[in-house]
């Protein structure tokens, strides 16, 4: 399969889910990509990820997106909503269909428990690995979710940070969800198709999503998409060692002082803690950041 070349000019984005208020780990996603963005004199756009309408928290999307603004990160268009994007995901799965990529899967979570002995893994977006059972048929069951089918997706790609990266897609996660049981099309699919669509040359995000990186540029082979440039950015750890999120109580930024929350977060970047105001702070970041990032053979600095 052909990929085309990433987009050019520059594009970023912050895709935050909205399943609560920005902490200080999501505003380091926030901040590099904001940072790539300018210091490449590109475009920044903000996505809100509501596709998982379970996980959705009411007005958690306006919350994030005053506590962007009052950090001084505006972005260069409206902020989208993946809610309002349904036709393209499913105008895509049909794409998918229609090329004999996806298949309709008749297993439940149990169905794929029993047919594992793998434990369930912990990363995020992580999903059980499918042992392939309805790839031949749904041998008279009925269709649940659809999946994509992973034979030869061994993926190989270079992360800006973290260097060369390879994953055997099917060995380690097997055929992955496109649309789920609950009608919900799969954060991997719409974030591929969100992507392409609002043409993103350049990924910027925590180093949580490294991992779900290759089943991202499978998907975007399969659609013969391009395929962006990726940076994935230190995790913020809290104080019991693993990784701050929503999911483990990490606290809202406050934006009363967003100069003391933006310093928390460039500091994780590597960049120098400023005094002063937000414009200033971002427009020295701003210059760090191209100088560290965007000479051509950048040497990767363990931390
Ligand atoms: N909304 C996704 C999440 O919070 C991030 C998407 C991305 O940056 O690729 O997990």
């Amino acid at each position: 399969m052909q990929s085309a070349e990433p987009f050019l000019p520059y594009r970023g984005r912050f895709a935050p889910s909205p399943t609560g208020p920005l902490h200080a780990g999501s505003l380091v996603a926030a901040l590099a990509s904001w940072l790539d963005a300018r210091a490449h004199r590109g475009q920044w756009l903000v996505r809100i990820e509501d596709v998982d309408s379970q996980r959705t928290v009411p007005g958690a999307d306006r919350l994030i997106l005053a506590q962007l603004a009052a950090c001084g990160l505006h972005a260069d268009a409206p902020p989208t909503w993946q809610s309002a994007r349904t036709p393209l995901y499913r105008a895509a799965l049909d794409r998918l269909v229609a090329g004999a990529f996806a298949y309709p899967c008749a297993c439940s979570r149990k169905d794929i428990e029993n047919a594992t002995t793998a434990d369930v893994p912990r990363q995020r977006h992580a999903e059980l690995r499918y042992p392939g059972t309805c790839r031949t048929g749904l041998h008279g069951k009925a269709a649940r979710a659809w999946r994509l089918r992973t034979q030869g997706a061994h993926t190989g790609w270079s992360d800006r940070v973290a260097g060369p990266q390879e994953q055997d897609v099917e060995a380690a996660v097997g055929d992955f969800v496109l649309l789920r049981a609950d009608d919900c099309f799969a954060y991997q699919l719409a974030v591929v198709v969100d992507d392409a669509d609002q043409g993103i040359s350049h990924v910027v995000r925590g180093a949580d999503l490294l991992d779900n990186t290759a089943r991202q540029i499978w998907l975007q082979q399969c659609l013969q998409q391009p395929i962006p440039h990726y940076l994935h950015t230190p995790l913020v750890l809290g104080a019991n060692g693993e990784k701050l999120s929503k999911q483990n109580g990490a606290q809202a930024i406050d934006t009363s002082e967003p100069l003391h929350a933006l310093n928390q977060a460039a500091t994780t970047l590597g960049l120098p803690a400023q005094s002063g105001k937000v414009e200033q702070a971002l427009a020295i970041w701003t210059a760090a950041w191209a100088y560290a990032w965007m000479r051509p053979q950048r040497q990767v600095q363990a931390t």
